[in-house]
């Protein structure tokens, strides 16, 4: 039987999952093109972070998240028990081709504490740690495997135009090759089947095509919040068990869910964040023990469902935040807004109360101030002696509405979204959902 064509843009992490479990299962190497803007593993180099062979996960920190709450959505499409079943996929590949593949261990994560319960949840999720220094000599072994069964790669390759309506009943993609020197030579192909893996690299590029074919998408909800800052001292105890810890609380019949975001503790420095011309915040760690401030600083991030249109109403939300050009800062206890890891001011406007966050969020704004009341009885030390960066804000691009069975478009049917160009945000959702694809293919 002849077999189609398959194209993948994207030689990141979803893409050559797809491509293992076709070759894996005797689908045609030589009828499997992957492109990507990036290098071979043998060329890439480690300045080049987010393209090339494992996309961002070849140089990624490693770590292959192991539960269906985290890193994306994958569950939604395939149900809970199917999702742990493609995870397995994945971290088996990263094993299967791992030069010391009895290193790759599951951490072990404890029950929730007591103290924590009557007010939180606390996410706690097994980790699978591949470690970083073998993430190089993983991609070289995984991409041998994939060109000795007759794979064909094009790299330095940019898909910049997909058609999907081609009159002969193909797929065109086209775009160009870089030569080097600057020299670029157009580059063209077609496909039978197309999956589209380009990750957060080239998520403009989806936007595009989601705009071109006037793509269906997914409800989004709005995420909004922000920034809560104080000693680290106030949340050791609970530290000690989950360094990066999420604290969680859902509020399912008013469809609003928060969550802890992003934790950085021991040299935790507030950062703001230019988007779309207003000042946001979120934060970030430094390794170097010279940068120890002993500060911890989270997001509270909220989500909320149903409102229409969650682009508009975030932006509203965030410009209500702005004082002068920059975001506000409050602190019950009149703390000053911390310095960046460079040794200046975080920009806000200092603010006496919590009046702001209401005016951007109307009642919304309840449940963060009760959020942090509630954090101030289960670490008791904690009292007034924090602040908060308003706001700190989420803007979730548009994820195209893919047929649930097999990840297609529901409009055209051979082109297969998956990874972060769809929802995953990590290295085990976005192989499952490449996984996910290619068995459907194999159907
Ligand atoms: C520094 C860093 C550390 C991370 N650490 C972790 C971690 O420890 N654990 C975890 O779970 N996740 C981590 N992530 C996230 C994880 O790497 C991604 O979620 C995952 O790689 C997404 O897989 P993907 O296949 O969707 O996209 P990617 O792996 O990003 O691959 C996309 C590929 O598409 C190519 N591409 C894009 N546009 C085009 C185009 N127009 N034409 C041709 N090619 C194109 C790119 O070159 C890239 O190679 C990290 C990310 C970064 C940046």
């Amino acid at each position: 039987m002849v077999k189609d064509k398959i194209v993948i843009v994207g030689a990141g992490v979803a893409g050559v999952n797809a491509a293992t479990k076709l070759v894996d299962n005797g689908y045609p190497g030589d009828k499997i093109t992957i492109i990507d803007m990036g290098k071979s593993p043998y060329e890439r180099k480690p300045e080049e972070v987010m393209t090339g062979f494992l996309g961002a996960g070849g140089w990624s920190d490693g770590k292959l998240t192991y539960h269906t709450s985290i890193g994306g959505h994958l569950s939604k499409y395939c149900g809970e028990d199917k999702a742990m079943e493609l995870f397995d996929q994945v971290i088996t590949n990263f094993k299967r081709f791992h030069p010391k593949p009895e290193e790759v261990q599951c951490s072990d994560p404890q029950a929730e504490p007591d103290f924590i319960k009557p007010y939180f949840g606390l996410r706690l999720f097994p980790v699978w740690h591949v470690g970083t220094d073998y993430l190089h000599e993983i991609g070289k072994n995984w991409y041998d495997y994939l060109v000795d069964k007759g794979v064909n790669f094009e790299w330095k390759t940019k898909v910049t135009y997909i058609d999907f309506n081609n009159p002969h009943g193909y797929i065109l993609l086209e775009g160009f090759k870089n030569r080097g020197g600057g020299e670029k030579e157009h580059y063209m192909t077609t496909g039978d089947k197309l999956i589209f893996g380009v990750g957060k690299s080239g998520i403009d590029f989806g936007k595009q095509l989601a705009e071109q074919y006037n793509l269906a998408t997914e409800p989004k909800p709005v995420q909004i919040g922000v920034r809560f800052e104080a000693p680290q001292k106030h949340f050791q105890k609970l530290i000690d068990i989950s360094y990066d810890f999420k604290l969680y609380k859902k509020f399912e019949d008013k469809g609003v869910s928060l969550r802890s975001f992003c934790t950085n503790n021991n040299a935790a420095y507030v950062a703001a964040e230019h988007t779309y011309g207003d000042v946001s915040y979120n934060g970030h760690a430094k390794k170097d023990e010279t940068y120890r401030n002993d500060m911890t600083n989270f997001g509270i991030l909220m989500e909320i469902q149903g409102i229409d249109k969650p682009f508009d109403w975030s932006r509203e939300a965030v410009k209500k935040l702005q004082i002068n050009g920059v975001g506000t800062y409050y602190s019950p206890s009149d703390r000053t807004p911390s310095k960046t890891s460079e040794g200046d001011s975080v920009k806000c406007v200092k603010v006496d109360n919590t009046e702001p966050l209401f005016d951007a969020l109307g009642e919304y704004g309840n449940y963060i101030v009760d959020f942090i009341k509630d954090m101030t009885k289960v670490f008791p030390t904690l009292g007034d002696d924090w602040g908060i960066y308003m706001p700190e804000v989420k803007y979730l691009s548009p994820e195209p509405l893919v047929d649930y069975q097999n990840l297609s478009l529901t409009k055209y049917s051979n082109v297969y979204f998956v990874g972060d160009a769809l929802s995953a945000r990590g290295i085990t959702v976005s192989g499952a959902q490449g996984t996910y694809v290619a068995e459907s293919i194999l159907k």
